[in-house]
């Protein structure tokens, strides 16, 4: 029995960095307990970023495959973009009407942003951006979350999601929405290897998606005190950014790292080696799993919609095998008519497949149809089932609350 609803996400900012990973293991987590959304906020970066957009289809698909890398199951859980679910912006707009602007003006980030993007040269007081409270309380009201996984820093926002849901309910006389109640997370902060704030655009980073290689030449250049010249000098962790690693990943053995440190009887190759066989233990599992899911062949992308069907409607995907063929073949004539040479020979080669399966009650003409949509890419499939299952119930959501707010043509 699941203990609520859960919506969570994250601006598309490509491939995440090991920073990233205590967020994405809590979200791995959840899914067991609670009926989780994981949405690619795509809309929330726009707030910043209207004016750079090239790259946001690639950073959208790498950052999925990092989050599917570190655990996330798009069996479980829905897994989709913030935009394709167009009721976001619908709720948003709702919303909107009846909010002062004065709330959004008391938001403690608004400011503080608005002066940092300032002495970066950019100028973000649009009027999207003051109303990013209100687009962050459109997700998490849209599916009726009662759950927010938030770091203590994200609880202002929070409050204003609950007075929103609260003016709501109280101007037009409903229930609505709930409250959402903050679950709140403890998430280590981790630097970068210079010792500076980890970021990709520092070169500073070890992303979640390094080689072996990569992940060595990173913690290689891991800054240790730079008062011990030597390795007869003795160090002082306190300031070794390679020590600031073992605490956050390897901290069984901290104490005596310490006291070796400070005699000088363990040399800083040693920490290194040590760190390094962490990171290592840790991202190797996530590379797998990555590797699956950039590997769409047709039996793992059928076996997804298979167990999608089975945890949605078991009862409703028991064909008899004496279906309409003549269904499929026009689904694959509009495919083929719109796509490109890759596209028309990954029919000609998967066709019949699909053709023999639908005829065995093995996948449903929907599923068929998501395979053409998803142009048989494990990732796209992923993201149009989540927009569905997302979609259903944001739609039912915006139904009640037109209804409650008598928008009834
Ligand atoms: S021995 Fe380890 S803790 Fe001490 S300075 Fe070197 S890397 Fe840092």
């Amino acid at each position: 029995m699941s203990k609520g609803i859960i919506l969570s996400g994250m601006r598309p900012t490509g491939r995440l960095h090991i920073g990233h990973l205590s967020v994405l293991e809590n979200w791995a987590k959840m899914q067991d307990e609670y009926k989780c959304y994981f949405m690619v906020a795509d809309l929330h970066s726009l707030t910043t970023k209207f004016d750079d957009t090239v790259n946001l289809h690639e950073d959208t698909r790498q950052m999925v495959l990092d989050w599917l890398g570190a655990g996330i199951d798009p069996v479980k859980s829905a897994v989709f973009v913030q935009s394709s679910v167009k009721e976001h912006a619908e709720l948003h707009l709702y919303l909107s009407m009846n909010i002062p602007i004065s709330w959004l003006e008391r938001c403690p980030t608004y400011k503080d942003q608005v002066a940092q993007f300032g002495k970066q040269g950019k100028d973000i007081t649009t009027y999207g951006f003051l109303g990013y409270p209100v687009l962050m309380a459109s997700d998490i009201l849209l599916y009726l979350s009662d759950t927010v996984p938030v770091g203590e820093d994200q609880l202002p926002h929070l409050e204003m999601t609950r007075e929103i849901a609260r003016r709501f309910n109280f101007l037009y006389k409903t229930d609505l929405f709930p409250e959402p109640k903050a679950l709140l997370g403890r998430f280590p902060l981790v630097p970068g290897v210079d010792g500076r704030k980890m970021s990709k655009s520092y070169g500073n980073d070890i992303a979640i998606s390094s080689t072996s290689e990569e992940v060595k030449k990173r913690t290689n250049a891991m800054i240790t005190d730079p008062g011990r010249v030597r390795r007869e000098d003795v160090g002082n962790p306190e300031v070794c950014i390679v020590h600031k690693y073992q605490e956050i990943y390897n901290n069984q053995m901290l104490e005596s790292v310490q006291k070796a440190c400070r005699s000088a009887s363990r040399g800083c190759v040693d920490c290194k080696k040590e760190v390094y066989q962490v990171m290592e233990d840790m991202l190797e599992p996530i590379r797998k799993r990555k590797a699956e899911y950039q590997n769409s062949t047709y039996n793992n992308l059928k076996e997804y919609l298979q167990k999608l069907n089975n945890l949605e409607e078991p009862s409703k995907n028991r064909q008899d095998g004496s279906l309409d063929e003549s269904l499929v073949t026009e689904k694959f004539d509009i495919f083929w008519r719109n796509s490109g040479r890759k596209d028309k020979e990954v029919l000609k080669k998967l066709g019949q497949s699909v053709i023999d399966d639908y005829k065995a009650g093995l996948i449903t003409l929907n599923d068929v149809q998501s395979l053409l949509d998803a142009k048989f890419d494990y990732v796209n499939l992923i993201m149009i089932k989540g927009k569905e299952r997302a979609g259903k119930v944001a739609s039912e959501t915006i139904k009640n609350a037109r209804a409650a707010m008598n928008l009834r043509f």
